[in-house]
């Protein structure tokens, strides 16, 4: 509860089993005997062949098929080639190794087929604790909440984030402290996920700090993992605002890298939303007094990209998206106009002091 402000919200905490361990990756398939699935599609993304291959030996005549490759934001072709696989497969559950590309696949899949998934995650997206989808077609990227996305199960083993290298390991960190962040103020939001936020929010901040002078790190990794699982159960439980929208809308029209775009963004939304209840236990749980300065201190001394431009967005697309995000229905503790918009991502632009 915050001190002197009228208490409200809704609470129903909505997650899967999760198993967190080091070494967890070997209890792949008693996950998969306890839901009784005998015929399992594995979606991996292409950059460890070695755990996937690993996880497939592990599981042995239980795997019927395997996709190999996967893309950001989940484009449909891709998904109707992989549902097409499932179903020709006789599938009954989707085991997806990998980030948030390979967990955005299983999602679609699970959608269109009812299948269950289990998933085990190599980055610290969260989107593994969400049951929020997303599909990109000819007309952008659409997304949208559905109980039948949400993994019933997650594995978390900190090891197989070790090989994430640390630049991708910061600004995967600073996406899942994206969730926590716009959680702490979220509309409604049940006081055990605000207080799950400025947990998640310590723990990524600390790996953070961390990663790059000790990326093997056995509690550095788990710090990162702990935080990303704890920022997921937040995406999944609370509704993002202005941040998210505008990632969303960079991503799907302008192809950004997610996490990198994720990273650069968050100052300048928080500084957006500076004074919006809830935000001074994000800056506290970060260990200073405005949040905005101190997620941009935490990603400057850990190397994280600091501006649009740097990313390949070009600045001349600043109105188009400030259009869109504007006209866009989202909850947001402050107001959001056009020209708010367009200075957030004009700053964005710059690197400028958000
Ligand atoms: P990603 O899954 O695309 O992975 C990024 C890169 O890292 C890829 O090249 C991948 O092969 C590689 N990689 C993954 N794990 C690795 C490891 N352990 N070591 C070395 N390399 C590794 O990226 P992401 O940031 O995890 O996820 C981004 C996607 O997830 C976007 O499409 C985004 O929209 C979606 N997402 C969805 C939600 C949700 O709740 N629906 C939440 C977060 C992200």
């Amino acid at each position: 509860m915050m001190a002197g402000m009228a208490t409200e919200f809704e609470h129903e905490l909505v997650t899967g089993r999760v198993v967190f361990a080091p070494g967890a990756v070997a209890r792949v398939p008693d996950e998969v005997e306890r839901l009784g699935a005998r015929r399992v599609l594995l979606i991996g993304g292409g950059h460890d062949v070695a755990l996937l291959d690993r996880v497939a030996g592990d599981l042995g005549e239980r795997i019927r098929g395997r996709i190999g490759e996967v893309v950001q934001h989940v484009p449909i072709a891709s998904v109707t080639a992989a549902t097409d696989q499932a179903r020709a497969l006789d599938a009954d559950l989707l085991l997806c190794v990998g980030g948030g590309s390979a967990t955005g696949l299983a999602k679609a899949v699970a959608l269109r087929t009812g299948l269950r998934i289990l998933a085990v995650p190599t980055t610290y997206a969260g989107s593994e604790m969400s049951p929020i989808w997303g599909v990109t077609g000819d007309d952008g990227k659409v997304t949208g909440r559905d109980s039948a996305a949400l993994p019933v199960v997650v594995v978390y083993d900190p090891g197989l984030t070790v090989g994430l290298p640390a630049g991708l390991s910061v600004v995967s960190g600073l996406n899942a402290l994206a969730h926590a962040a716009e959680g702490v103020y979220a509309p409604a939001v049940s006081p055990v996920v605000r207080l799950v936020a400025q947990e998640a929010a310590r723990a990524l901040a600390r790996g953070i700090a961390r990663v790059g002078a000790a990326p093997t790190d056995a509690g550095v990794r788990s710090d990162l993992l702990y935080g990303a699982f704890l920022a997921g159960v937040t995406l999944g439980n609370a509704a993002m605002g202005l941040h998210h929208k505008v990632c969303h809308v960079l991503g799907g029209s302008h192809d950004l890298p997610h996490a990198e775009t994720h990273a650069v963004l968050l100052p300048y939304s928080l500084a957006h939303n500076r004074g919006a209840p809830g935000l001074d236990l994000l800056a506290a749980a970060l260990g200073g007094d405005d949040a905005a300065t101190a997620v941009r201190d935490l990603g400057t001394a850990a190397g994280a990209p600091a501006s649009l431009v740097a990313l390949g967005f070009d600045p001349a697309g600043t109105g188009k998206v400030a259009r869109v995000v504007a006209d866009a229905d989202f909850p947001n503790p402050r107001p959001v106009t056009f020209e708010g918009v367009r200075a957030l991502l004009a700053k964005a632009c710059d690197g400028a002091q958000p």
